[in-house]
């Protein structure tokens, strides 16, 4: 299986033959058509297994395939991880996938003052990476808006599960477009995930590998 034959635009071609990856790993040859068919995904898989390029890929292609312009302190795309070093290893791969898209990115987390990210947040990012205690302190100072939110990943559900992190979860999700495609990443799958996901996802498509 090529990367060609997922269906992937020149500009992400590209990126993808800049990092040097030659063929998809089984995650990314699973998960990239439904994602880019537009379904909600749940995915198991864990570190290691190309599973950031597995969302990211699609969801830059999707977003510019729309293109449509972000306004004041708006989101198109919102990747919850559960980290801050998750946050800024994700914030890290997605800045080298979208090389060659016109796609504006941020990341925010906890622990590092919250002036600067509300200041980056001001005119708009098509694609916001971000911790949910400090997603949600922008959110409750009107620093970030979900009107446009087209996409919601999250990424680690599972870790986001053991560290606690459900309530604020589902304190963003109360605040989301209910209209949005929803993608969830997770190691496990255990009955406590399996809830979540299926409360949050509309006809997943189920992917492991
Ligand atoms: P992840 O599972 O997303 O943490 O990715 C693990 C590592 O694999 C990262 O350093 C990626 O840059 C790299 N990677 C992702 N996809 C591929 C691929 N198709 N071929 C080679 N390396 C890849």
């Amino acid at each position: 299986m090529s990367f060609e034959s997922l269906g992937l635009i020149a500009p992400l071609m590209d990126a993808i033959a800049k990092q040097g990856y030659q063929t998809p790993s089984p995650i990314q040859e699973k998960a990239i058509p439904p994602i880019l068919a537009g379904k909600d995904i749940l995915a198991a898989a864990q570190t290691g297994t190309g599973k950031t390029a597995a969302f990211t890929l699609p969801l830059l292609q999707q977003l510019v395939v729309s293109n449509k312009r972000v306004t004041s302190n708006q989101v198109r795309a919102l990747i919850l991880t559960p980290t801050r070093e998750l946050a800024a290893q994700v914030a890290e791969n997605v800045a080298a996938l979208r090389a060659f898209v016109p796609i504006k990115t941020a990341v925010v987390f906890g622990g590092v003052g919250i002036n600067p990210q509300m200041k980056q947040l001001r005119s708009g990012v098509d694609v916001l990476i971000a911790t949910p205690g400090r997603l949600l302190d922008l959110y409750q100072q009107n620093a970030v808006k979900f009107d446009q939110l087209e996409t919601l990943v999250l990424d680690e559900a599972d870790r986001m599960l053991d560290m606690g992190f459900i309530h604020d979860i589902r304190r963003i999700l109360k605040v989301l477009p209910k209209k949005r495609q929803t993608l969830l990443f997770s190691a496990t799958f255990s009955s406590e995930i399996t809830l979540l996901a299926e409360s949050i996802t509309a006809d997943p498509v189920k992917v492991s590998i």
